[in-house]
């Protein structure tokens, strides 16, 4: 397990003592704004946005519904971004935490989190990000960003569903969620799931071994697409395509097409795609993150997340532009 921390740790480069093993992201981000708000009690205003995971929006909904917090949850642009300024300008003196994602989940958009993290510490409040889909895509550097707690998922980084990371910058203040043994260095109670953090820690130090610009070729092979579709379908839109946003995630609008009915079409076709988060499907509303973007539901229930992995194929792709025209004709 040590083995498996030091490769974390070296990975993002953190310290070991920083790196606390726990059951998923889920579980990260919970112990995370769990131990930013108790250590200031006196403090009862959360920062954080519109286009959250649902962990982290689940919990401060818990703050504000049960425990009298209040919760300002900033305003993206239409391209997915959220300047610093905004945020400067929603911190107050009783803020206790502010919660950003890095790189969001359904568009693939990455924030700056060096200069929301200089922006927090201006006013020494701690910075809570959600790091899953930054972490194995883009570079990540704990000590560099700034972050107080960086969260992080071992299934995103090639590791096994159920594992997880919390980077904790002062583990020595930290407050722990879950009560137990010692184990954690008395950070998180329970037995350790070894093997998983063992794989946790391979998945890793592969991630590190990687060539820097092993995204590169599907950055390429996802612009070639999304060239395609704009070309060949009438007012088709990549959600955030102006901005920085990661190499494997493409948020695609096809006006007019029901997403949830051109997932079904592609399932049949052998294509694997969805029309949100997985962790918002059961849901009935539509993406929020989208919404968030865009302020039309129509837009945001015709729009699909299309994740491509690095064994991602040219090919792959192509099939899946033509199935999209395909689709397209049938709707018009
Ligand atoms: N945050 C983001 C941005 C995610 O994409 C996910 C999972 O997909 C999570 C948090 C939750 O991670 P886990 O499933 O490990 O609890």
């Amino acid at each position: 397990m040590e083995d498996a921390r030091q490769n974390v740790a070296s990975f993002i480069n953190a310290q070991t003592e920083q790196v606390l093993f726990t059951s998923g992201a889920t579980e990260s981000i919970n112990s995370a704004l769990n131990s930013a708000i108790l250590a200031f009690p006196g403090r009862r205003h959360i920062v954080t946005s519109e286009v959250e995971h649902s962990a982290v929006i689940s919990y401060c909904d818990h703050l504000e519904r049960s425990m009298g917090y209040d919760v300002t949850r900033l305003r993206v642009d239409s391209n997915g971004e959220l300047p610093p300024e905004r945020l400067e300008a929603a911190l107050r003196p009783d803020t206790a935490l502010v919660s950003l994602i890095w790189a969001n989940n359904e568009t693939g958009v990455i924030w700056p989190v060096s200069d929301f993290a200089e922006v927090c510490h201006a006013h020494d409040v701690p910075l809570h990000v959600d790091g899953v889909q930054a972490v194995g895509k883009i570079s990540v550097d704990f000590e560099e960003c700034g972050a107080d707690y960086l969260s992080l998922s071992g299934h995103k980084l090639g590791g096994a569903k159920g594992s997880g990371a919390l980077l904790v910058r002062q583990p020595e203040s930290y407050i722990p969620l879950i009560r137990g043994g010692k184990q954690e260095r008395g950070l998180r109670g329970g037995t350790e799931n070894v093997p998983l953090y063992v794989a946790l820690g391979e998945a890793a130090k592969l991630c590190r071994s990687r060539a820097p610009g092993a995204w590169d070729q599907i950055t390429k092979i996802r612009d070639t697409f999304e060239e395609k579709i704009a070309h060949q379908i009438p007012g088709a839109k990549v959600h955030g395509k102006t901005t920085i946003r990661l190499p494997n995630t493409i948020s695609l609008y096809l006006p007019g097409i029901d997403s949830d009915a051109a997932v079904t079409y592609l399932d049949q076709k052998g294509i694997c795609v969805s029309s949100g988060s997985a962790c918002m499907e059961s849901a009935i509303t539509p993406s929020h993150v989208i919404y968030a973007m865009s302020r039309s539901h129509d837009i945001s229930s015709e729009t699909l997340r299309i994740s491509l992995g690095l064994e991602s194929t040219k090919e792959e792709l192509d099939h899946l532009a033509s199935e999209l025209v395909t689709l397209a004709a049938i709707y018009s």
